[in-house]
This record gives C-alpha cells, structure tokens and sequence, in this order.
C-alpha cells in the first residue's frame, strides 16, 4: 500500500493515538476537530510522544522530523478535500457523527473512504443518510491506538468487499491485527467489555468492594488494568456513552444497564485522564 493522506476528524484520546499510528505507518495525516485548542493539544501530545520514541532509540531523529513534516492541521473541513481515507473519532453521538459524515461527503471524492472509529453505534445507523454508503465502514481502533494491536473492521449492510479489504491492508500495514467483525451492538470486543465495566460498578454501588479492591483483585486475576483503572484512561463520559448506546440497541436489556454511580462522576466533570481527576 503506497502512502495515504488521512484525515482524522476528532483529536481528542483515539485521535491522537490514530494519527500517531499512521504517521509511523508513514502516511499524511491532517487532523481535524471542532475545538481548535484540542488540534493543538493533540499536535503536542504527538510531537512529545515521538520524542519519547527517539529518547528511548525506538526512532531516530530524522525519523521524527520526517514523522512531523507529514502532520499538518485544519480549521475547516475542505482542507480534507485530499484524503483518500477519513477516520472519524468524535463524539460517541449519532447525531454528530451524521452531521460530519454528510458535510465530509460534500468535500471528499467519491473514492474517499470514510471510516468511523465508533465503540457502538451501529454502523448501518451512521451510515443510513450518507449517498455513497459502500465506502462506509467501522475502523475501531483500542485505547491507546498507537500501542493496541487489534483493529476492528466492521462491514456495514452496504460496506464493498473492497473497502473491508483495503481498510484490513491498511490495519496490517500499521502492525495492526484487523479483525473482520458483524454490525452488531458493541460489535465483538465493547460487548464483552461491557460486563467488565457493569459488574465492577456494581459492586462498587452495594460497597461489597472499594474502587481500589475491585482493581487489585483484577490485576491480581492477569488483567493489566483494573476496571475502573481502565475507565479512567478510556474516558469516564466516552465509557458511559458506550454504555448507554448498547443498551439502548439491547432495548434496555437490564445486563448493560447503565450504573448511576458512573453518571455521577460525568455530570461531577470526573472524567479520567483528560480532566482534573476520575475514579482516582
Ligand atoms: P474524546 O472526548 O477524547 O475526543 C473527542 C474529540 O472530538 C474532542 O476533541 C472534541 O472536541 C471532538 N469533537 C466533538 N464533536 C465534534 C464534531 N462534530 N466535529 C469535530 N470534532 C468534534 O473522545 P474519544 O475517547 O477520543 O472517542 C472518540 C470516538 O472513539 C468515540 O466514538 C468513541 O466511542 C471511540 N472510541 C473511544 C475509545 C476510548 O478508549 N476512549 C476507544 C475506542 C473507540
């Protein structure tokens, strides 16, 4: 695959991650966001990640200069106009996400691909006003994008078999593992994950265990991150929206009921790493 000009709407926790990865993958990346302080806060985020590359001789210092010339910014959406690749990473909100992929499609060509890095909402959903929904497709990447293997490539009802394979060449020519996977709630991994988050908040709420008991016992089980360790780094707001976007697809199932407990630590501005505090 020759290199590509993508564009990342969104540069917020994945975006950042995302852009790091296809510069590695020696790419042009152009990043996007509506608040202009976040594409400055992501540009330094990822200038001071790939020094921390050279510092610890992952790369070189030419690397890193080269790494940064092919990472520009935009203010405005038609400065993607030269994307042959777009991954969305905003907002967890339908809404949103229809309003930018309709304004995209007004600038992109018509052999752009447009992707989204979506935890769960369904891709036949955000894809249902678009025209050209066959270059449509879930490119779900984990937290943090640039270290995370796995790569969800979700194939939606109008998705062509040559978007699904050009998006898994992509995924594979970063490092990336890409896992082929259904347009259902939470698609594979989110709807595993869901219990973990559930079941930890839980017990949390009957004081069966403090926040620090639940994650110690994780860890001492072989999961890297406790539970609400996890939340924290994801985005306490992002989680909870994952959360109540599956449920409502389960029509209310009460498993992936929503916990009030994680509600309150967003309405509180609690939200993990990307505010003042969290969970810890
Ligand atoms: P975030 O809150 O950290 O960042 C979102 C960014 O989008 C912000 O910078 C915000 O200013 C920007 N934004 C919001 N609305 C916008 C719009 N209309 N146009 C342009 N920019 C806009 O969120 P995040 O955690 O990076 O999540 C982004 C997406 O990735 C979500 O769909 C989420 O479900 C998914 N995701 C998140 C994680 C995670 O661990 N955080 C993992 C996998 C997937």
């Amino acid at each position: 695959m020759t290199s590509m000009t993508i564009g990342i709407c969104g540069s917020g926790t994945m975006g950042r991650g995302i852009a790091i990865a296809c510069l590695l993958g020696g790419h042009r990346v152009i990043l996007f966001d509506s608040a202009p302080e976040q594409i400055q806060r992501c540009a330094g985020f990822i200038a001071e990640h790939i020094g921390k590359m050279v510092e610890k001789t992952r790369l070189s210092d030419a690397d890193r200069i080269a790494m940064l010339s092919r990472l520009t910014t935009a203010s405005a959406l038609n400065v993607l106009t030269e994307c042959q690749l777009i991954i969305e990473a905003i907002v967890e909100n339908l809404e949103s996400k229809h309003e930018l992929f309709i304004a995209l499609e007004d600038v992109v060509s018509e052999t752009s691909i447009l992707a989204t890095n979506t935890s769960s909402i369904s891709i036949a959903a955000i894809a249902r006003p678009l025209q050209h929904p066959e270059r449509f497709v879930g490119l779900h990447f984990f937290n943090p994008a640039a270290i995370m293997k796995l790569v969800e490539v979700i194939k939606g009802p109008h998705t062509s078999d040559v978007v699904i394979a050009s998006c898994s060449t992509f995924a594979k020519q970063l490092g990336k593992t890409p896992v082929i996977a259904r347009d259902v709630p939470g698609f594979i991994v989110n709807r595993v994950a869901r219990n973990f988050y559930n079941e930890a908040l839980r017990i949390v709420m009957e004081r069966a265990a403090s926040i620090k008991q639940v994650d110690d016992l994780m860890k001492g089980l072989g999961f890297r991150m406790g539970p609400f360790e996890l939340m924290d780094l994801i985005g306490v707001d992002t989680n909870l929206d994952v959360t109540k976007s599956q449920w409502q697809q389960f029509f209310n199932e009460p498993r992936f009921q929503p916990s009030v407990l994680q509600q309150h630590y967003v309405d509180s501005g609690l939200l993990g790493k990307k505010s003042d505090g969290g969970f810890y």
